[in-house]
């Protein structure tokens, strides 16, 4: 099949029969609504950008599996440029669409089952990287989405998978029946879920040999029976709703998403089952697909990153304080932040390597730094960005009041839109309304709906900054660097 356009993707997605759920109610035409909506089409351009020749090479990848010509977001890595290219299209689409365009943790998943599988086989003699094979063969030549989850509720952080209360908590085995295994638990704030045609579930931490029914990863179409999805609401979402509000949106077009996905004793065939109690490398599958998923924000954080400077610098100009020294000085600060980013998505790929089954593992040790600075350097961006800016991101009226006709009774008998437009008017050559909608894309990006892909989802997505820590501790050497330092010091042992 050829590779599917936007307008194709979302079509798509209406022949799924996907279970919704948002504020108390099931959603039956959750693609045309209109808080949903915004992220599918973030989605798209993932499709669409596909079709566009000046980004193809970024975009598009030959299959290893068919030779077949696919979208980058279901290929296996071969090498370290394509690593890199991974990088810089995940920059592109942060330009494009401020935002999380959710169709990585897909790719980063195909890539950790895939490498991981191959050692699993080898060790227990399983035909998962076979099954696996079959699957992406199946994903890449319909050009799907598939939501790669990895997120347990948890419950309490202090409890191993199988000492919770409550043994839902993680998501495990219930049942292995000849045909294939039952499952049962939920996968939280999980990335583009419901803009997804395939769930891929691996683990979400170590497991031991006493807790083996939680080492399972498997594949399941998203409207699979017993699975369904709670739509996770953002801040000032409900600004969706209003009638005419495409300034206080501030970004109207795209957004992210995130939702709880249940599975209520969900049948999987032995086809799709990719790990079944191989506890053993539930840890490597979790590393490795972490480490794809720190590489990944070394580039989409980026790409929104230079929309942020963007929109700041824009803000400048039309508050006429553009050549202030500090103001200069501030998008300097930004632009050397974010592109240490950069910097650190680009160089754990250009040292990547192969694995044992062919594809291409990042540096690990240099993606946890990666993904560490993730943690820091955005909300500096933003604190530069909201200095630069100025209160009135939070204060102004709203696009109604700037709008209005209605008559307000003083002596100069001048409507409510005057007089907000009067008393919010910038620089000269530049309307109000432009300042009001530069302003509210900041608000949408520091403190509104775009905040949960931007900011908060750079402190915890692709794990909490104490789990790269974790990874840095373990792949630091210390030890190596302690025998550096006696060589040179000439302290014999
Ligand atoms: Fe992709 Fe970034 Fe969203 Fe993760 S947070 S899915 S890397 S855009
Ligand atoms: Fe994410």
């Amino acid at each position: 099949m050829a590779l599917m356009t936007g307008a194709e993707y979302i079509e798509s997605l209406r022949k799924l029969n996907t279970q919704v759920y948002m504020f108390g109610q099931k959603i039956e035409n959750w693609v045309d609504h209109p808080i949903i909506r915004p992220s599918i089409n973030c989605v798209a351009i993932t499709y669409d950008l596909a079709h566009d020749a000046e980004h193809a090479d970024l975009m598009t990848a030959t299959s290893n599996l068919t030779g077949n010509k696919i979208n980058r977001f279901s290929h296996l890595h071969q090498s370290t440029d394509d690593l890199r290219k991974k990088v810089k299209m995940q920059r592109l689409l942060g330009q494009k669409t401020a935002s999380c365009f959710q169709r990585c943790v897909g790719m980063d998943a195909f890539n950790s089952v895939f490498s991981t599988t191959y050692e699993c086989d080898k060790a227990h003699g399983t035909n998962y990287h076979e099954n696996f094979k079959k699957y992406l063969t199946y994903v890449q030549d319909n050009d799907l989405v598939v939501d790669g989850a990895m997120t347990d509720p948890k419950g309490d952080r202090g409890l191993a998978q199988g000492a919770q209360a409550d043994p839902d908590l993680f998501v495990h085995i219930v049942e292995k029946r000849e045909d294939g295994i039952v499952v049962r638990g939920a996968k939280a704030h999980q990335t583009g879920s419901i803009n997804s045609h395939e769930h891929l579930i691996m683990p979400t931490q170590a497991v031991s040999e006493d807790d083996k029914q939680y080492a399972v990863a498997f594949a399941v179409p998203s409207d699979a029976e017993g699975l369904f999805m709670v739509y996770g609401r953002q801040s000032c979402d409900t600004r969706k709703l209003e009638k005419d509000a495409d300034v206080d949106l501030g970004n109207k077009k795209f957004g992210g998403q995130e939702a709880l996905v249940v599975f209520d004793d969900v049948f999987v065939p032995n086809d799709r089952v990719f790990m079944c109690e191989e506890y053993d490398f539930a840890g490597m599958l979790v590393e490795r697909f972490a480490g794809y998923h720190r590489q990944s924000y070394g580039g989409c954080k980026v790409g929104v990153g230079d929309v942020v400077i963007g929109a700041a610098a824009l803000a400048a100009d039309y508050n006429g304080a553009q050549k202030a020294s500090h103001i200069k000085d501030k998008l300097i600060e930004m632009t050397h932040l974010n592109e240490t980013l950069y910097c650190c998505g680009i160089a754990c790929s250009a040292e990547g390597y192969p694995t044992e089954a062919g594809n291409y593992q990042i540096d690990l040790l240099l993606a946890n730094v990666c993904k560490q600075n993730v943690t820091r350097f955005p909300y500096e961006i933003v604190r530069l960005a909201e200095d630069i800016a100025g209160g009135l991101m939070v204060t102004m009226p709203s696009q109604a009041d700037f709008r209005s006709e209605l008559k307000v009774p003083t002596k100069s008998d001048m409507s409510l839109g005057e007089w907000t437009t009067k008393f919010f008017k910038g620089v000269a050559g530049v309307s109000t309304e432009n300042r009001m909608r530069i302003l509210r894309f900041l608000e949408n990006i520091c403190l509104g709906a775009s905040a949960v892909g931007y900011r908060t989802e750079s402190m915890h997505g692709a794990g909490s900054p104490q789990a790269q820590r974790i990874m840095i501790a373990r792949q630091g050497n210390i030890a190596a660097k302690k025998e550096l330092a006696k060589v040179i010091a000439g302290i014999v042992d």
